[in-house]
């Protein structure tokens, strides 16, 4: 009996997870053409992996342990560090080109929140790009893997508690077809398209974590967003990233006056964690006295060279960042929540496991160290693989079926969700705005007409939901109603949809009766 084996998205969990089950068959889907629409070919930093002479996993376990805010799975992300190595030199036999000196050995640079320099790069700030050509390339070079490109996979079928198949709509002919599976693997990424600003591409929706939620998985640490504090702010959808790497070189923050405003909030100045950088430049933007990264010192006319990504994009609009200094704003990033998943990357359904951003492997606590995603990615993505390859599947029970559908239209409500997001979810949070937020969430979800709205409510509502419950402060989460951690909350939160309901449902009616009073 034939036993399907689907893989939801074209990154890096994706991809390595399909060439680590070669040659088992596997049917590879993806909304944008290999290559496009991952936020993997957009990153700029690299991967962390304690590879240079004097560092150790325990050295990077622990950075990862400290910028997670108390919340991190500390054995999890130890043996995930220890696998670093081994994969970086995996991903060399696919052919990434990662820099190294003139006797072989990797180069390293360091970044925000690591102790030491332990980032693998590829020409400074082609990493990801680099990542994506080659694997796409091993990719479409193994018989074993079909790929479907085109394909918004937008519901899981499952039985039972079981997930025995997806549902997905073909974007071309708006055809919508339900594909039988055994085990499907979401690998879809992040969920930037839930903001009105953000450094994803416009493919990172949470629908993983949607269709999860909708079969009943649990979802794990949805409050917990991380905004990067350097976006280019040129008025461009996504927004361009001035990778922390600049910050690493010696780039400094300063505001409109010129003044350096990192250095009075925490000793590590622009090298601070991420969410208290984003802060900072989130209120010097309130204050109106703006937020600059100023690169002219630090790097000047070696700007280009280094840097050649970021350099064509400030380019591109009229910035010459050896001279000038470059416009930056916080936008979504990264989502440190997801699928909740074991060490394995299965999920809480049977059939059901992801990698990537999409899951929440623990290892990132409630805040995630700057190129740790990469590394997990890869990390996971051989895991669920490597759990696939010796997991007993059973057939799914039913036939590949098509219908025909129409293909949705993006509705204005899905903007007012994006803006909702921005303004009531985002770097600063408190109690009411939440509430209020719950509502509208709710209420786009029930009267949405179209499954990708739909989708997106869904994941705005576990956010929004696991962000009221939270009533603390803690790494990418900061409630001004509840400016500081609390001893007592350090804890993953664990949610379903139903609790989602539920935690909506209270704060919906507690903030109509604070109304009324
Ligand atoms: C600008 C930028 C720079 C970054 N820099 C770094 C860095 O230097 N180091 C680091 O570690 N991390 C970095 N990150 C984060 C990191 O890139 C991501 O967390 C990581 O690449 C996620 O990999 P992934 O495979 O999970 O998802 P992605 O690479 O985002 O891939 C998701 C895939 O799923 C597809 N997809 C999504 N939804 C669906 C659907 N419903 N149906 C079908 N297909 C779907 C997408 O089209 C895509 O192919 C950066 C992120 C950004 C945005």
């Amino acid at each position: 009996m034939d036993k399907p084996i689907f893989i939801v998205g074209g990154g890096l969990a994706g991809l390595y997870c399909a060439l680590k089950l070669a040659p088992r068959k596997v049917t590879l889907l993806t909304a944008a053409p290999l290559g496009d629409g991952a936020s993997t070919a957009w990153a700029q930093g690299g991967i962390a992996a304690a590879v240079s002479e004097g560092d150790t996993p325990e050295s990077h376990a622990h950075d990862t342990v400290v910028a997670g805010a108390g919340i991190v799975d500390e054995a999890r992300a130890l043996s995930m560090v220890r696998e670093a190595p081994e994969r970086v030199r995996d991903l060399l036999k696919y052919g990434v080109p990662f820099d190294r000196d003139l006797e072989g050995h990797l180069l390293v640079s360091r970044e925000a929140a690591h102790s030491t320099r332990r980032i693998v790069r590829v020409k400074g700030d082609q990493a990801g790009a680099a990542i994506i050509a080659a694997l796409s390339d091993a990719v479409l070079k193994t018989p074993s893997i079909k790929v479907l490109t085109g394909f918004m996979t937008e519901e899981l079928l499952a039985e039972n508690g079981r997930v025995n198949g997806l549902r997905a709509r073909n974007l071309a002919t708006g055809e919508i077809t339900n594909f039988p599976a055994s085990a499907v693997v979401l690998a879809t990424g992040g969920i930037g398209a839930l903001y009105a600003v953000t450094t994803n591409p416009a493919q990172a929706r949470g629908t993983g974590i949607a269709m999860a939620a909708r079969a009943g998985a649990v979802i794990a640490d949805a409050e917990f967003v991380q905004f990067h504090p350097t976006a280019i702010d040129i008025g461009r959808d996504p927004a361009p990233l001035a990778t922390e790497a600049l910050r690493g070189d010696g780039a400094t923050l300063v505001n409109r006056n010129g003044e350096r405003f990192m250095q009075a909030v925490h000793k590590d100045a622009e090298l601070a964690a991420r969410d208290i950088v984003a802060r900072a430049v989130f209120a010097e933007i309130q204050a109106g006295r703006g937020a600059f990264l100023d690169a002219r010192k630090a790097l000047g006319e070696k700007f280009a060279e280094k840097f050649p990504g970021v350099y064509a994009v400030c380019r591109s609009a009229g910035i010459d960042p050896a001279k000038d200094l470059i416009p930056i704003a916080p936008a979504e990033h990264y989502h440190m929540g997801g699928i909740a998943v074991d060490e394995r990357g299965r999920s809480s359904l049977e059939g059901l496991w992801a990698a990537g951003e999409v899951a929440s492997t623990g290892v990132h606590g409630a805040n995630r160290l700057a190129s740790n995603s990469l590394l997990e990615a890869v990390v996971y993505g051989g895991r669920v693989a490597d759990d696939i390859a010796s997991a007993e599947l059973r057939a799914p029970g039913f036939a590949q079926t098509a219908v025909r559908a129409i293909a949705p239209s993006v509705s204005p409500r899905e903007r007012e969700l994006r803006a909702l997001m921005a303004s009531n979810v985002g770097v600063v949070r408190d109690g009411e705005d939440l509430a209020q937020a719950l509502a509208v969430i709710s209420d786009i979800e029930e009267d949405a007409t179209t499954l990708s709205l739909r989708n997106l409510a869904t994941v705005a509502l576990m956010i929004t939901a696991a962000a009221y419950d939270r009533r603390e402060s803690r790494g990418g989460h900061f409630r001004s109603d509840y400016p500081s951690p609390d001893p007592a909350k350090a804890k993953r939160s664990m949610l379903t949809l139903a609790d989602a309901r539920r935690i909506a449902d209270a704060a919906v009616s507690g903030a109509h009766m604070i109304a009324a009073e």
